[in-house]
């Protein structure tokens, strides 16, 4: 593991919930690092529906999920955030005054306090059962696309039956020299408007659609891909050509390793105080999805009361014995704003 980083605050999760949780830490003066599975801030606004309106945020009639982050990230920024992405939180521990925790990338931050707004668990890609798959990640298969142009010219497998394969099968149609959509069923789940264009770009002959077949085995050396061998379901195989790989087989949640932490659970959620939002370890609050108690109210909105209500009850830990000389968000508490 890295030297620690030591910091006022760990936010587990960047969901919209650990973004507004920055600014709410920085208007008390307290400095955040944030870290999260996800290599983009937003959480399930991000990863489940970026396009969706959302109507209920106070003085918004109406906002794009994606917006939203935007807006959130904004907000925090003047307080100088630290991000972690790309990570999920593996451990928690108590090292004298502080709580640590350790990344899968061997991050260590060192906080005073910590905010669990780790929402419904970590998001990962979900993973096809193909053997050795974990040598070629990140060199040649991928479950995001950040940048289409790193695909120009390249022979691509796409797998899945969603918008993510839909979509990007489309737009890479483009860019790449071929492109196969395998996909085990006849018929895609995604919107009809994007499967009409997928079928008429197999018509012209921009993508070869391989249906009805599985993914079945890869072949390469070093990570780099030479081809991908399908399946029927007769048995039959075929190897496709291809040196990137883009599974699409959604995302899926997972509480993992926080279960293992000593934190009182409610089923997926972490039972909290709501007058504090402090489980039942003192210094680790929770907020957003994942805290519990009464008559909880699963919306955006109830996480950005909580946010305030947790980063107000850690004051106290963070600058003791100082008195909180509360003041609203007039431009004097905002650094940079005027
Ligand atoms: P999340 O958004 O779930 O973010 C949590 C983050 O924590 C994730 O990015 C995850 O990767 C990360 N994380 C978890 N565990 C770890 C770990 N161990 N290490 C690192 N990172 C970790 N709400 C509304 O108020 N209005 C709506 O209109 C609305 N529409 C919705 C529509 C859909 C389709 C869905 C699915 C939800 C909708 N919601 C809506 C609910 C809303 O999205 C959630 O309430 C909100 O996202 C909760 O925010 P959060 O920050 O608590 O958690």
């Amino acid at each position: 593991p890295e030297a620690p980083v030591r910091t006022d605050v760990a936010i587990v999760g960047a969901g919209p919930v650990g973004l507004f949780a920055v600014f709410e830490c920085g208007m008390l003066k307290m400095h955040c690092h944030v870290i999260d599975t996800l290599e983009v801030p937003g959480g399930q606004c991000a990863a489940l529906y970026p396009e969706k309106p959302i109507y209920d945020i106070p003085g918004y009639p109406r906002v794009g999920a994606g917006e939203l982050i935007e807006q959130l990230l904004e907000q925090a920024a003047p307080f100088e955030p630290v991000y972690h992405m790309d990570q999920r939180v593996e451990k928690l521990e108590r090292v004298g005054e502080w709580w640590r925790l350790t990344t899968t990338r061997d991050t260590v931050v060192e906080a005073k306090a910590i905010i669990m707004a780790a929402g419904v668990g970590a998001f990962g890609p979900n993973r096809p059962p193909l053997e050795n798959i974990q040598a070629y990640e990140g060199k040649s298969v991928f479950y995001y696309v950040t940048k289409p142009e790193d695909f120009r010219d390249r022979s691509v497998v796409i797998a899945g039956g969603g918008d993510s394969a839909l979509d990007w099968s489309i737009l890479l149609a483009e860019i790449a020299r071929k492109v196969y959509v395998v996909h085990r069923r006849p018929k895609f789940r995604g919107a009809p408007d994007s499967v009409a264009k997928l079928q008429a770009l197999a018509g012209a002959g921009q993508v070869e659609l391989v249906i009805p077949y599985q993914l079945h085995r890869l072949e390469g050396r070093d990570g780099e891909l030479e081809a991908v061998v399908v399946r029927d379901f007769d048995g039959g195989e075929k190897a496709l050509e291809a040196d990137r790989l883009l599974p699409f087989f959604g995302l899926s949640m997972d509480l993992g390793p926080i279960r293992d932490w000593g934190l009182d659970l409610d089923r997926q959620t972490l039972t909290v105080d709501p007058f504090t939002c402090e489980t039942n370890l003192p210094g680790i609050h929770a907020i957003g999805d994942i805290a519990s108690y009464r008559n909880k109210l699963k919306l955006i909105l109830t996480g950005f009361s909580e946010a305030a209500t947790a980063a107000h009850a850690i004051y106290p830990r963070v600058h003791p014995g100082e008195e909180l000389h509360w003041e609203y968000s007039t431009t004097k508490g905002v650094p940079g704003r005027a």
